[in-house]
């Protein structure tokens, strides 16, 4: 049918705009009278609409009907594809050496038809590529104590998108418990019970890549324009926003655009709200509009359910005493413990042996090395006071004698910086301080380095006993 449509348009357009415009497009999908065509670009896409819509619609008349329906596909890059979101692939150059008169459709007297176009219903029906990951679905997202509320709002959430008052859905927890997995989905969830709507996942990084892009661009209006089309947008690792007022403030207007319409949120952050730093304040009570629900580290029976269930979907056995080992010494990340039985499987299968305990016990035993890495709060403070000279109990005084207060900042700063631990826990083992506290003494550390000489040496010497 394209192909049909190519000859046609090729006849009535300039041999230069049709290489331009029709080349790059590819036809992908063809149901009853929709056909859907994959453009490189939500520009090019824009260009199509406004300067060839008629012709393309001729074109699509005599193959199809008159119902014939166009659907744009934008082609956008992910992990999983490879080409670029919002790339224009003409160069500007041979953009601008265009003349926009013989760019637009030259409704010829050659064919007589075209000198009336119809309207094709639907034509403006634009697709946007989920970027969703079909493996992460609720199927394979097991259920245990850790991720219940967070499984049970995310299904919530698939059920009716924007129609809950968990508007965004927030899900927080540390790394390798499950964020991305739940985050998609819910998407596919989504995509699976509504499929007209338009879902969008994408990083936080991402994200703000295609912003900066499109600031150098100047196609700012078009990419706050282009998100606000989206149904159901989930923004992964949110936490990656911090300090980023630019790409906040425009995530703050398209968020408000969407949560006005109705629209669902979804983001993931690796800390809950109270302890994000340098995101703006407004951002973040907006966060707190929806529900915020964590993925906290699973217990010893979801860890061996999730074992057993990987190893059942890769169809390999494994005796029961391997498999208790790997969920008893592997607790504070799925993704180490997903790790650890691949690392087996591929072993055993490497060696066509079966795998012993003793296997198990080394595989496991690095995996653990890698993870216990990090230091205690305790540990910090003990080495913080043994550096100014002092003991514990004196930096955790109340005194706010200068030397005192700079040691408890500076312990303060390192537990956020090597521990997971949340600011309002780190506050309550150096002293008993709230939350603020905690926040305020990093952000002091962070002023001192930049303005005191003396300070950026307690820094940077302390730094070094860490790392
Ligand atoms: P995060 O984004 O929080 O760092 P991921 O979503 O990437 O974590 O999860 C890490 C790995 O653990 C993935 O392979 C994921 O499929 C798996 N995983 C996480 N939670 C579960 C769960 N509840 N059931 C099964 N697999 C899970
Ligand atoms: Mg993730």
């Amino acid at each position: 049918v394209w192909n049909n449509c190519l000859v046609f348009i090729k006849d009535n357009i300039q041999p230069q705009a049709f290489k331009t415009w029709f080349e790059p497009i590819k036809p992908v999908r063809l149901t009853d009278n929709a056909l859907s065509i994959q453009v490189p670009s939500k520009f090019f896409y824009e260009w199509l609409e406004e300067h060839y819509v008629k012709l393309l619609k001729v074109a699509l008349t005599k193959e199809l009907g008159q119902n014939a329906k166009l659907v744009y596909v934008i082609k956008m890059e992910n992990k999983y594809g490879n080409s670029e979101p919002f790339t224009e692939k003409i160069p500007s150059s041979n953009r601008s050496s265009m003349d926009p008169q013989e760019l637009n459709v030259p409704i010829t007297s050659k064919n007589p038809q075209l000198k009336n176009p119809f309207v094709i219903p639907g034509i403006r029906n634009i697709k946007i590529e989920s970027q969703l990951n079909p493996n992460y679905n609720f199927e394979n997202f097991l259920e245990g104590d850790s991720n219940r509320l967070a499984r049970s709002a995310g299904l919530a959430v698939a059920n009716k998108p924007g129609g809950t008052s968990f508007n965004p859905l927030l899900i927080f927890g540390g790394v390798g418990l499950g964020k991305t997995h739940l985050a998609h989905a819910i998407g596919v969830e989504i995509k699976d019970k509504y499929p007209e709507k338009t879902v969008l996942y994408i990083s936080a990084e991402k994200f703000t890549q295609q912003y900066i892009e499109s600031v150098k661009k100047n196609t700012r209006n078009d990419f706050i324009h282009f998100y606000q089309l989206i149904d159901t947008l989930i923004i992964d690792d949110v936490q990656f926003l911090s300090g980023k007022s630019g790409t906040q403030d425009v995530f703050f207007h398209i968020f408000n655009h969407l949560h006005q319409n109705g629209k669902q949120v979804i983001l993931t952050s690796d800390k809950a709200p109270v302890d994000m730093q340098d995101i703006e304040q407004r951002l973040l009570s907006r966060f707190k509009w929806g529900l915020s629900a964590e993925l906290q580290s699973p217990d010893y029976e979801t860890r061996v359910s999730i074992l057993k269930n990987k190893l059942y979907r890769d169809g390999v056995e494994m005796p029961e005493e391997i498999i208790d080992h790997v969920a008893k010494n592997i607790k504070t990340n799925i993704r180490e413990l997903e790790g650890a039985i691949i690392s087996l499987i591929a072993q055993s299968s490497f060696n066509k042996k079966e795998v012993t305990l003793e296997l198990a016990q080394q595989v496991v035993e690095k995996f653990v090395k890698n993870t216990k890495r990090e230091v205690s709060i305790d540990y910090i403070q003990k080495v913080v006071s043994d550096y100014f000279e002092m003991d514990v109990a004196t930096l955790q005084s109340k005194t706010r004698k200068r030397h005192i207060v700079q040691a408890r900042q500076l312990a303060m700063f390192f537990a956020k910086k090597y521990t997971k631990a949340s600011l309002a826990s780190i506050g309550s083992q150096i002293g008993k301080r709230d939350h603020a506290t905690v926040l305020h003494a990093c952000k002091t550390v962070d002023n001192l380095a930049e303005t005191d000489k003396q300070f950026r040496k307690y820094l940077e010497d302390l730094n070094k006993k860490f790392t």
